[in-house]
């Protein structure tokens, strides 16, 4: 049958394509399915990927792109799986538009989504001057007067690696603060101050931050900003197929990155720690490892 393949991954983004490659080059029978939204679309330059630093993250994925459909048994599918069926001998997969496809084993690399305040300015500025990570964008963005857009155990954290990186620091609560006294004082030490004011607006131009307003006090002058936002699962199949979540929203993986359902995988954002250098690790950790099971269940 035509739609039947060893392996399917849902999302062809960093780790999709990771594990494709691993899977390409052992001559599995793979159809990768991706929907075309990575999480880092806004960002225009992706930093701390060895080979790749500074470069535009849409660029690194068609290249990865590309090198992957270079393998004869790799396909491509643009579009959403809306559903997964698990059965006795493997999962029927079903997309938004109609297809349906059978696979012995699954991958899930369906990344997390964000979930943004609803603050005037902040989408505008996301991935631009408004970052979650300090590894990705904070060499670019020291020394600059900084916000960090978080409370309580988040904003301290950010804090402690923001400040090696900038000494003009403002916690931005958007409402009452969360901090014990223990805290406080940490921070006055530091010269970090806190505003529990809720925010009206985040100025900017063309994405690059000039101030924040406040209800009832005083403009804030910075030009970069960290934010601790909540994330959801991308996609719900994880869900669907019953993956266990951990306290943190990821999906519970082993050391070979299979989920807590037979023959399920995840890799990238979905269950790991946020970046490409572990996203692409943990994609080809899931590939070696679907490997070596079917090299097993043959042999
Ligand atoms: C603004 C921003 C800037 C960043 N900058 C950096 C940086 O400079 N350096 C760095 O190392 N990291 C950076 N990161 C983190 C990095 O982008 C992620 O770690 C990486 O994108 C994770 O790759 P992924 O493949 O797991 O998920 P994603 O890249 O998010 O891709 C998931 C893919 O799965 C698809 N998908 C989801 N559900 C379905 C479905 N049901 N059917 C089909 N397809 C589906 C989506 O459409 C998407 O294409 C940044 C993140 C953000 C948000």
């Amino acid at each position: 049958m035509t739609n039947q393949y060893e392996i399917i991954i849902i999302g062809g983004s960093y780790a999709g394509l990771s594990a494709a490659l691993t899977l390409g080059r052992s001559k599995r029978k793979v159809l990768i399915i991706d929907g075309g939204k990575p999480c880092n679309a806004p960002t225009p330059h992706a930093h701390n990927f060895l080979t790749h630093d500074g470069q535009n993250p849409r660029e690194i994925a068609r290249i990865g792109k590309e090198q992957v459909l270079a393998y004869p048994t790799v396909r491509f599918e643009s579009g959403t799986v809306s559903e997964v069926v698990k059965h006795i001998d493997g999962f029927a997969v079903k997309t938004e538009d109609g297809g349906n496809f059978i696979a012995d084993k699954i991958i899930v690399a369906t990344g997390i989504r964000d979930l943004f305040p609803s603050i005037e300015g902040f989408a505008e500025c996301w991935g631009i001057s408004a970052v979650h990570c300090p590894y990705c964008h904070g060499f670019e963005l020291s020394d600059r007067p900084t916000a960090i857009l978080a409370n309580g155990e988040m904003a301290m954290h950010y804090a402690k690696l923001v400040y090696n990186l900038s000494k003009d620091i403002t916690i931005l609560t958007n409402g009452r603060h969360a901090f014990g006294s223990a805290d406080i004082t940490k921070l006055t030490a530091k010269n970090i101050h806190i505003i529990d004011s809720v925010i009206k607006k985040i100025n900017h131009e063309h994405g690059q931050i000039t101030s924040v307003e406040f209800e009832g006090r005083p403009t804030l002058n910075v030009t970069a900003m960290y934010a601790g936002l909540p994330m959801e699962q991308h996609s719900d199949i994880p869900h669907q197929l019953g993956c266990e979540i951990d306290e943190n929203g990821l999906i519970k993986v082993d050391a070979g990155q299979q989920t807590t359902i037979d023959g399920v995988f995840a890799c990238g954002d979905n269950s790991s720690m946020r970046s490409l250098s572990v996203a692409v690790q943990t994609g080809m950790v899931a590939g070696a490892y679907i490997n070596m099971l079917l090299c097993e269940e043959a042999f």
